[in-house]
């Protein structure tokens, strides 16, 4: 049996969480204590069982206003997933204009995340 201490980051009372666990094949939390709501253990199970992430990175734009959109993911996805995740983001590219909640990379890596354009880059106008 292991102890485990971690701040609950879901709002801002960030309990600090005592959870004891059996490390094995899986991970079993078997006690959670110090939190203020039901919503700190299923977070702490989540941390300690599959932690997700959300990520944000950029793609390059062809022919846009910039060079590059920044982009993020719609949802958490699996910390483990996030090397391959940021592989496609690398390797692709997108044409101007880009629009804001544009999918530039559907499901990278077999998640069931898209990954989104978080700002507009217009097409470049040459002079
Ligand atoms: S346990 Fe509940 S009250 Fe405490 S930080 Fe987490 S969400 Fe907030």
């Amino acid at each position: 049996m292991k102890r485990k201490e971690l701040i609950c980051i879901v709002c801002p009372n960030g309990c600090q969480i005592q959870a004891e666990i059996e490390e094995g094949e899986k991970i079993q939390v078997n006690e959670i204590t110090g939190h203020l709501c039901d919503k700190g253990p299923e977070w702490v199970e989540q941390e300690l069982v599959n932690p997700m992430r959300t990520i944000a990175s950029s793609i390059m734009v062809e022919g846009g206003d910039f060079p590059l959109v920044s982009v993020r993911t719609d949802s958490p996805i699996p910390f483990k997933s996030i090397p391959e995740i940021m592989k496609a983001i690398k390797s692709s590219k997108a044409k101007a204009p880009v629009q804001i909640g544009d999918i530039m990379v559907k499901n990278p890596a077999g998640t069931f995340c898209n990954i989104i354009a978080t700002r507009t880059v217009q097409t470049q106008v040459l002079p």
